[in-house]
């Protein structure tokens, strides 16, 4: 998938969180912590999250897919 504001390719990987923060890792972490290379999206109170997706670096987006859930 190609970004939607700088047109690059988008990397592949897991959009996961847990109750304190929320995080985007290329590789799926199976106690959804914060892996190697992976992007601190938010921290506060959330509920847990597990969805793959893409996401630009550069631009700070990420795309995903919100019914696809990968309980
Ligand atoms: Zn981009």
């Amino acid at each position: 998938m190609n970004c939607p504001e700088c047109g690059k390719e988008m990397t592949e990987g897991f959009l996961q969180g847990n109750t304190n923060s929320l995080f985007f890792n290329m590789q799926r972490q199976k106690s959804a912590v914060c892996g190697e290379n992976g992007v601190c999206m938010a921290q506060g109170r959330l509920r847990p999250a597990d969805f793959g997706g893409f996401i630009c670096k550069e631009c700070g987006i990420v795309v995903f897919q919100y019914k696809n859930s990968l309980r």
